[in-house]
């Protein structure tokens, strides 16, 4: 069994990275330190006003999950806001898309970022369980942005 998918979804990475109270040098500060996704649940829930329901289904996860990022963003922002200390957006487990990968060969299918593709290359990828490079994206279940990064691929039928 392939293990369950933890990457949260996001739309856009952030723009600004660090935040801190005015007049004190930020080695002064302490920091919280609030993960892409956590930024992300702040900016559906509060800036685009979408109830849990729907910002968890644009993050590809459950509303539970979606809950406890959210509420542990929302304790970091209330802590720096109240104790002074800086905020900075870094790290974290999230994805711009996430891929179904089929394997021409043997027809195994698993997932990944579109960010581990592009970094590799994505004519370097291996099936895992065959270690054939004739790797497909099945779209099927992601429309849009997959589908036109492997319209380029050879032989996808995207
Ligand atoms: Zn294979």
């Amino acid at each position: 069994m392939p293990r369950p998918v933890k990457w949260r979804k996001i739309e856009n990475l952030p723009e600004y990275r660090m935040f801190k109270p005015a007049n004190i040098p930020a080695f002064e500060l302490e920091e919280n330190i609030l993960k892409v996704e956590e930024l992300e649940a702040i900016r559906l829930r509060d800036l685009e006003g979408l109830n849990q329901t729907a910002c968890a289904e644009k993050m590809k996860i459950s509303r539970q999950t979606f809950q406890r990022i959210y509420n542990k963003a929302k304790k970091k922002v209330a802590d720096s806001l109240i104790n002074g200390k800086a905020i900075k957006v870094k790290g974290g487990n999230y994805t711009q898309n996430i891929c179904t990968l089929v394997c021409e060969e043997c027809n195994h299918k698993w997932k990944k970022r579109i960010e581990d593709i592009e970094r590799k290359g994505k004519d370097k990828i291996l099936c895992p369980e065959c270690g054939e490079h004739d790797i497909l994206c099945d779209t099927s279940n992601i429309k849009g942005y997959c589908g036109e990064r492997c319209r380029e691929r050879k032989g996808c039928k995207y």
